[in-house]
């Protein structure tokens, strides 16, 4: 994959590779466009940032609009904040420690996760006609707001790399045990889009991984057994493309007792995901057990787990037990060495050049609403988009 090793701010000699207007035919040019030099201004810093004006839309912009510290006045804190939702911290303990307001935190929280949506849909692209190993598949579990409202994510995971091919939300009814007055709440609450429930959620995973696999060759899969994972592969355009193998999980006896070699073989197929659910629900705020710190909303849930898998993938040793450095990415080949989230965050990545297709862009765009919930705002700024 394609990705500086120097961020944008620190380039000696940088020229804009293209117009980041939106709207502007040079903003798609696939060769750099010539850029007038527009005079510059000073940072606070003392230092002088470069502006330039498009010849073709007559806009002026600055470096800076190629850097993810774009219209930021606190850029210094992308990386603690980065840092800190991975090491379980949750937005006000983020803004007590780092001298800022909450919503700053919430702010910024969703701008990585967005970044990090388009960063992974970029890795995939580098990853076309290259996945060798078979897929792990299995839903995680968690819920939106109230316990009344619980979704999967699906998540397909390396057997041998652990890279985490995506993420898929399928919103489902909410099951086990409640009581009369908990019974009367969830009925009472509006209806939210599905959008195809646990099928839904595979079907679109499998979209994204097919084009993946070599011609030629099948897709490996390895799911819990889980009916809608069957229905679903059999269901779609590819089915002959692809093969699952189901390990349910079997009886495992009370508590304490020794597994059976039946329950050892399951675990053993099945590591690779289980191990990762644990990793969310020790690193992320949200996903703890019993917890204030949940999500509110499927959208900022969603753009939370995007930032958690680019770190997964590109930052975090595959296994802290040993001293090998090797990361996720670099086992599936899209990068070379362990990158530092100073590399996840070296340039900004625009959405209308790159689309992430599918409902990545729904989430971008936070149009997956929680309609119970007043309010619910889009993300529709203009330049910051
Ligand atoms: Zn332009």
């Amino acid at each position: 994959m394609r990705w500086p090793l120097t961020p944008v701010d620190r380039l000696q000699d940088f020229r804009p590779p293209f117009c980041p207007r939106r709207h502007c035919p040079d903003h798609h040019a696939p060769t750099p466009p010539r850029f007038i030099r527009h005079g510059s201004y000073p940072t606070r810093r003392g230092f002088h940032v470069q502006r330039f004006r498009c010849p073709r839309c007559g806009a002026t912009f600055s470096r800076r609009a190629f850097s993810l510290a774009y219209y930021l006045k606190r850029p210094e804190l992308l990386i603690p904040i980065a840092a800190g939702l991975e090491a379980a911290s949750a937005h006000r303990q983020l803004a007590r420690t780092l001298g800022c307001a909450p919503s700053t935190v919430t702010r910024l929280s969703a701008r990585l996760g967005r970044h990090a949506l388009l960063l992974l849909s970029r890795a995939l692209q580098s990853l076309h006609d290259h996945l060798q190993e078979p897929v792990v598949i299995d839903h995680f579990e968690t819920f939106e707001l109230s316990q009344d409202l619980p979704f999967g994510v699906a998540l397909p995971v390396g057997a041998r790399t652990w890279f985490i091919y995506g993420l898929e939300p399928a919103p489902h009814a909410r099951t086990g045990k409640r009581t009369a007055v908990q019974e009367r709440r969830r009925r009472r609450r509006p209806p939210r889009p599905a959008r195809g429930g646990y099928a839904g959620s595979i079907t679109r995973m499998l979209d994204r991984l097919l084009p993946l696999v070599p011609s030629g060759r099948v897709l490996h899969l390895r799911g819990d057994g889980h009916p809608a994972y069957a229905r679903s592969v059999r269901a779609h355009a590819g089915a002959r493309r692809m093969h699952l193998e189901s390990h349910p999980n079997p009886p495992r006896g009370p508590k304490g007792s020794p597994r059976s070699a039946r329950a050892k073989a399951r675990d053993r197929a099945m590591f690779p995901v289980d191990c990762l659910h644990g990793l969310l629900r020790h690193s992320l705020a949200s996903h703890r057990r019993e917890t204030i710190a949940f999500g509110r909303r499927l959208n900022a849930l969603a753009e939370r787990l995007f930032l958690a898998i680019i770190w997964r993938n590109f930052v975090k040793k595959r296994s802290e037990r040993r001293s090998d450095r090797t990361t996720p990415a670099m086992l599936a080949g899209v990068t070379d060495r362990p990158w530092s989230w100073k590399r996840v965050l070296a340039q900004r990545i625009f959405p209308d050049r790159e689309p992430a297709g599918g409902v990545w862009e729904e989430i971008y765009r936070r149009d997956w609403p929680t309609p119970s919930l007043p309010a619910n705002t889009r993300h529709r700024a203009v330049f910051t988009y």
